[in-house]
């Protein structure tokens, strides 16, 4: 058995339900970022876009051809032996999409650390955030997911199937939580519950590091919530989306951008020396009884209530 099943049956299905799928929400969220945008735009569209689309391409190309045919080749194999593969039909299922969305959540931790920051930097220095910042990463990024993304939830057992109706789910929610969308803040604030969203996400993209520090869920915010990494206390109008190293100029090409994992690590401070940073939110003293389910000290007490 091959690691790579690229015939797997389930892929051509995946193929089947999931294209038309992606591409609708993909327009619904063009359709909701142009009319109802959430922080306004620092470069113009047709700057970013066509370098957004040149770093996505590889990347699109190797999760279809490279990370999903390994994902299901490694589930086909730990299916009948992982310790998943014991428990009953429907808590298998609700026990392996949650196992699947904290193996994301936990990668994308390790993604901020140095050695895969050099990749993941791509990502982050697109100094706007829309639909097409959920596309743009660094094809080494999927390569190097492959190990971990693949193989934990295979060694658990988690079954082909589950792992591309994740996989779909992720996409869906990437492109969701990158996008540029004003909701209305009252809805955003009772998905925000649940979900990880727009105004969430925009806060892990700040060029302050300890907001980019923070939000680090793919669907569900129950993993930033029990590690104390949620930040909601910093309103969109105030966020620099970005890396200060990298004040991306308009010169800052595709080919740039995909060399870039093999230049040296800056350190996180604006070309001039200053390094980014906000006033805290003043102490909460009634943090206990927030809406939210647990208390995240490392955003501040305030930090739980979702601002405009
Ligand atoms: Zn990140």
């Amino acid at each position: 058995m091959s690691l790579f099943a690229w015939r797997a049956p389930e892929l051509r299905r995946f193929d089947r339900w999931a294209t038309p799928v992606l591409a609708a929400v993909a327009l619904v969220v063009l359709l909701g970022e142009t009319l109802r945008p959430l922080r306004r735009r620092t470069r113009p569209r047709t700057e970013r876009w066509p370098r957004n689309v040149a770093v996505a391409g590889p990347s699109l190309l190797l999760l279809r051809l490279a990370l999903l045919p390994a994902m299901v080749g490694l589930a086909q194999r730990g299916r009948s032996r992982g310790a998943l593969a014991r428990v009953a039909a429907p808590a298998r299922l609700v026990l392996e999409w949650l196992l699947l969305d904290y193996v994301a959540y936990t990668w994308h931790r390790l993604l901020h650390a140095p050695l895969l920051w050099r990749l993941h930097r791509v990502h982050h220095l697109d100094r706007d955030m829309d639909l097409t910042t959920a596309w743009r990463f660094h094809f080494g990024e999927m390569l190097a997911s492959i190990p971990y993304r693949g193989a934990l939830p295979a060694l658990l057992g988690v079954r082909p199937g589950t792992v591309l109706a994740y996989e779909a789910l992720f996409e869906a929610g990437t492109a969701f939580h990158h996008s540029n969308w004003r909701l209305p803040l009252a809805l955003e604030r009772s998905v925000v519950r649940v979900l990880v969203t727009p105004r969430m996400h925009g806060i892990h993209h700040s060029d302050v590091r300890r907001e980019t520090q923070s939000n680090f869920g793919v669907v569900l915010t129950l993993w930033d919530r029990l590690h104390r990494t949620l930040r909601l206390h910093v309103p969109q109008q105030d966020l620099t989306i970005g890396v200060p190293a990298y004040p991306e100029a308009p010169a800052q090409s595709a080919a740039q951008l995909l060399c870039l994992p093999l230049t040296p690590l800056r350190p996180w401070a604006r070309p001039d020396g200053t390094v980014p940073d906000r006033q805290r939110p003043a102490q909460s003293t009634n943090w206990r009884t927030s809406p939210m389910l647990l208390s995240c000290p490392g955003a501040g007490m305030a930090g739980r209530v979702l601002q405009p």
